[in-house]
C-alpha cells in the first residue's frame, strides 16, 4: 500500500515524503479515503498509530478544494499539548497551502485566539473549555464549519468535557462532516457517537490494545524502593528518551528534583507548570536537551516524541485506559519501546485490572539488588479476543538490547539500604539514600 493510492493531492504527497512516511499506517489507509469522500468516520485506534495524519491529510485536501471563508474545520482535543501537536502536523503537512490555522486553549492570552476565531483562520484546533469561553463572548461564527473532529473522545469525556462538547456541537451546522477518534469505545463514547455523527463508517484497529511493538513488564518493588528502582532503570544503557509517570504533580516535582541531583537531564510536565514551561519541557525532550521527562497523566495524551524508548510508571495509573495511554507514548509508529511499571503490593488489584484489559499477564522483572518484596502474582487472564496482548519479553529482545532484569554492568554491587521512614510521614519519592557506588546519571547519553 502506498500513499499515492489514497487520492491525496501531489502537494500533500510531497509533504508526506518529506516527513519520511513511506507507507500509510493502517488507520491512514482505512480512514483517508472515506474522509476525503466526505463521510462521517469513527476511528477506534490507539495512540501512536498515525491517526493525526489520518484526519489532517484529508481535511487539508478538502479545505484546499473548497472556497475560503470563515472557520471551516474545527478539531477538538483534550489537552494543550495535543492541540499544539495537531497544529504542528497541520502546518507541516499543509505547508505552502493558503490554509490558515490556529490553536485555542487556556493558560495563554485571548487576543490572538480571538483574532483567529473572528475569521483569521480556516482551521482551529481547540480545547473545549477555552473555546466555549470565546463562544460565550459572541464573536465565534460557527455557521461556516464543515468538518468537526473530536479527537481522543474517550479522554475528553474522562476529563468531564461532555457538557462542553454538547454545547459546542449544538452550535455547529447539522450538515457537516464529523470525525471521532477514540482509543476505547465505552458507553459514553457510544452516546457521543450517536449524538454527534450521522451514518458514520467505523474503523476499528485493535482498539483497547497498545501497540504490539511495546514490551511490558511489572517491576515488583516496595514503596520506599521506588526511587532506587527508577535510578537503576535509568542507569541502564538504552537509546532514546525516557518518560516517567507519577501520580501527582508534587511527586513529579520530587522525582525530577532527585533525578537532577543524580545528574540526569530532566524536564517536568504537569498542570502546575506554565504553558511556556510545558512547551519548553516538551521541546527540550524532543530535541534531546532532556533525557528524562517526568509527567503526570495530563501529559499522557499530548506527547509525541518518536524517540521515547521507555515509559516508566513510577506510580501505577488509576485505570487500564490510563495505562494504555501512558504506554502509548512509546512504541510509536511501529517503533519498539518498553513500558515498565513499578508495582507495590498495594497495586495488586490495579495490575489485575490492567492484565484483564490487555488479555494477558504482564511479565514480572524483579530488579537484582533490591530487597525482595511480596511479589504481585500474575493472574490467569482470560483468553484475549482478537490478537494477543503485547507482552514481548525483554529476554528475547529482537532489537538486541540488554534484558530489563539484568544489569549491563555485571559487577554492579547491591544498592545501599533505604533510609528508614520517619513514623509520622509516609515515604516520599526522593527519600531514599543515594547508593554511594552508583555513577551519576549525567554520564548517560542517548543517541537520537
Ligand atoms: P499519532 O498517532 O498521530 O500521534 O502519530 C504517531 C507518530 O507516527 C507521529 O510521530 C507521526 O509523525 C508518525 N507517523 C504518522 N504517520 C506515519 C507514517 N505513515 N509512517 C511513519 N510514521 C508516521
Amino acid at each position: 500500500m502506498s500513499f499515492t493510492t489514497l487520492g491525496l493531492s501531489p502537494m500533500l504527497l510531497t509533504h508526506i515524503a518529506r516527513q519520511g512516511y513511506t507507507t500509510p499506517t493502517p488507520i491512514q489507509a482505512a480512514a483517508i479515503p472515506p474522509i476525503l469522500a466526505g463521510n462521517d468516520v469513527i476511528g477506534l485506534a490507539q495512540t501512536g498509530t498515525g491517526k493525526t495524519a489520518a484526519f489532517v491529510l484529508p481535511i487539508l485536501q478538502r479545505l484546499q478544494r473548497s472556497p475560503a471563508g470563515g472557520i471551516r474545520a474545527l478539531i477538538i482535543t483534550p489537552t494543550r499539548e495535543l492541540a499544539e501537536q495537531i497544529l504542528g502536523t497541520v502546518r507541516t503537512l499543509g505547508a505552502g497551502s493558503r490554509i490558515r490555522s490556529a490553536s485555542v486553549y487556556g493558560g495563554v492570552g485571548f487576543e490572538a485566539q480571538e483574532r483567529a476565531l473572528r475569521g483569521g483562520a480556516d482551521l482551529i484546533v481547540a480545547c473545549p473549555g477555552r473555546l466555549l469561553d470565546h463562544m460565550s463572548r459572541g464573536y465565534v461564527h460557527c455557521g461556516t464549519i464543515t468538518t468537526l473532529v473530536l479527537d481522543e473522545a474517550d479522554r475528553l469525556l474522562d476529563m468531564g468535557f461532555a457538557p462542553a462538547i454538547r454545547r459546542i456541537v449544538t452550535q455547529l451546522p447539522a450538515a457537516r462532516q464529523t470525525l471521532l477518534f477514540s482509543a476505547t469505545m465505552g458507553p459514553d463514547v457510544a452516546d457521543l457517537v450517536r449524538a454527534a455523527t450521522r451514518d458514520p463508517q467505523t474503523i476499528r484497529l485493535s482498539s483497547d490494545r497498545p501497540a504490539e511493538t511495546i514490551a511490558h513488564a511489572i517491576v515488583p518493588v516496595a514503596e520506599e524502593q521506588k526511587m532506587m528502582a527508577l535510578l537503576e532503570l535509568l542507569r541502564r544503557e538504552r537509546a532514546g528518551a525516557v518518560l516517567v509517570f507519577t501520580r501527582t504533580k508534587h511527586r513529579a516535582d520530587r522525582v525530577a528534583q532527585r533525578l537532577e541531583r543524580e545528574g540526569a537531564r530532566v524536564a517536568r510536565l504537569h498542570s502546575n507548570r506554565s504553558q511556556r514551561q510545558r512547551q519548553m519541557a516538551l521541546d527540550g525532550f524532543r530535541d534531546g536537551t532532556f533525557d528524562v521527562l517526568v509527567a503526570t497523566d495530563i501529559a499522557a495524551r499530548g506527547i509525541d516524541v518518536s524517540t521515547v524508548s521507555q515509559v516508566i510508571n513510577f506510580d501505577m495509573p488509576d485505570t487500564s485506559d490510563a495505562y494504555i495511554h501512558r504506554i502509548g507514548r512509546t512504541g510509536r509508529a511501529e517503533r519498539s519501546g518498553d513500558a515498565l511499571t513499578l508495582a507495590t503490593p498495594a497495586d495488586r488489584a490495579m495490575v489485575r485490572v490492567i492484565e484483564r484489559a490487555l488479555g494477558a499477564p504482564l511479565p514480572r522483572h524483579p530488579l537484582p539488588g533490591l530487597p525482595m518484596v511480596d511479589d504481585v502474582p500474575p493472574v490467569a487472564a482470560p483468553a484475549p479476543q482478537g490478537r494477543p496482548a503485547p507482552t514481548r519479553d525483554h529476554r528475547a529482545d529482537p532489537y538486541g538490547r540488554p534484558p530489563a532484569h539484568q544489569s549491563p554492568r555485571p559487577s554492579a554491587p547491591p544498592h545501599a539500604a533505604p533510609r528508614p521512614r520517619t513514623p509520622d510521614r509516609a515515604a516520599q519519592p526522593g527519600d531514599e539514600a543515594r547508593p554511594a557506588h552508583q555513577p551519576s546519571l549525567h554520564r548517560r547519553r542517548y543517541p537520537r
